[in-house]
């Protein structure tokens, strides 16, 4: 039954499999840059990123040799910073470990910065021509469908259930195709809610829509609520009008991008957002002559893990060097920035992006 299944998606994806940037020139570094932004991430938003990547970085060496800066700036909106630091240091050892060429073995490949199991078959199997399965989210969903699969996708049994599944479907010398059009058709036709069985090219080997109930598979398990944390940011402009502007710390979430100096009050904040502001600039940057200004209108934003409210205010200080410099506790650097040096040089965080062009829109700077 596998040698039918895998035949009857191959002849679909020929004719129905999506043209995506990435595809037409399959180099381990165009895979690659491709498959670390897909991560998380849907297809559309990683198309225009994926094209203005590949002009400025064409290659594992300029993109080694690029300040982290740049490389951060061209990510900026994407999401998942962690992703862009990693394949910035992932050219770097091709660079400088394997003379420029992406090693072609699984376990080798393995060893590398933001190269896990579904990474490395999407490179093997896609750049190198290798027989290796791989397991996104769309593919899992296929298979437990298309086996009526109950069991958990998030166990380690779950897990090694889907990998076994992925590599019986794959046929020999064809691994990169059958990836692709499992993926392709998960993200078409067998889509999370309202799967198009009618179109599909596996329904009558499918389980799943012989049992009526396809959107029961696979089973989801119920997620605890996420956190909510409640931000104050400073507002601080300088006489010329710019604003100050710190770059988090590294390692942690959003390093080396750059906000308005903040502080997390926590999911249960014992202060309400100007006090903790005020408590945060007094106590720990020593910044004692603070004065908190207006509040500006509260911004939410949802990251994996948690959710939160960013409360700004302006603030006003004596532009003491001294005072910068304990900044410096918290940041590993700061600067002033007009609004068009930091759109144009600096890789902001989510929030603190959408905080800027709230006060531009606002005419605050
Ligand atoms: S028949 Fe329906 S449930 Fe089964 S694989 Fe196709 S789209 Fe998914």
């Amino acid at each position: 039954m596998s040698v039918e299944i895998s035949r009857r998606l191959l002849t679909w994806f020929a004719a129905n499999g999506r043209d995506l940037p990435w595809r037409h020139e399959r180099t381990p570094y165009r895979v690659a840059v491709a498959e670390f932004m897909l991560q998380q991430t849907q297809v559309r938003q990683v198309i225009p990123y994926y094209q203005r990547w590949l002009q400025r970085f064409p290659s594992w060496v300029t993109l080694a040799v690029a300040p982290l800066d740049d490389v951060l700036k061209l990510w900026e909106g994407l999401g998942y910073y962690s992703r862009a630091r990693r394949l910035h240091q992932l050219a770097q050892i091709v660079v400088a470990d394997y003379g420029g060429q992406l090693p072609s073995q699984e376990k080798t490949l393995l060893a590398l910065p933001g190269i896990g199991r579904y990474t490395a078959g999407a490179i093997l199997s896609l750049a190198f021509g290798q027989d290796m399965p791989l397991l996104d989210g769309n593919v899992r969903r296929v298979l437990a469908r298309l086996y009526a699969w109950g069991g958990d996708p998030n166990s380690r049994e779950g897990e090694r259930w889907l990998w076994a599944q992925s590599r019986a479907l794959l046929p020999s010398g064809q691994a990169g195709a059958m990836n692709e059009a499992l993926m392709d058709l998960g993200a078409m036709i067998c889509t999370p809610r309202g799967p198009r069985c009618d179109l599909c090219p596996l329904a009558a080997y499918c389980l799943a829509f012989t049992s009526g109930r396809p959107e029961a598979f696979p089973s989801s398990s119920l997620k605890p609520p996420l956190p909510h944390h409640q931000i104050v940011a400073a507002v601080w402009q300088d006489t010329a009008g710019r604003f100050l502007l710190a770059k988090r710390p590294l390692p942690g979430l959003l390093a080396s991008l750059w906000e308005f100096p903040s502080i997390d009050c926590g999911a249960e904040p014992a202060y309400p957002p100007d006090a903790c502001l005020q408590k945060w600039l007094a106590t720990e940057m020593g910044w004692g002559r603070t004065l908190i200004g207006a509040a500006l209108p509260p911004l939410r934003h949802a990251y994996t893990h948690f959710r939160l409210t960013l409360y700004p205010f302006y603030v006003s200080l004596p532009a003491k060097t001294d005072m910068l410099n304990s900044l410096l506790k918290t940041y590993p650097a700061w600067r002033w920035a007009t609004p068009t040096q930091a759109r144009q040089g600096l890789a902001m965080t989510g929030v603190s992006g959408r905080l800027l062009a709230q006060l531009v829109r606002e005419g605050s700077i």
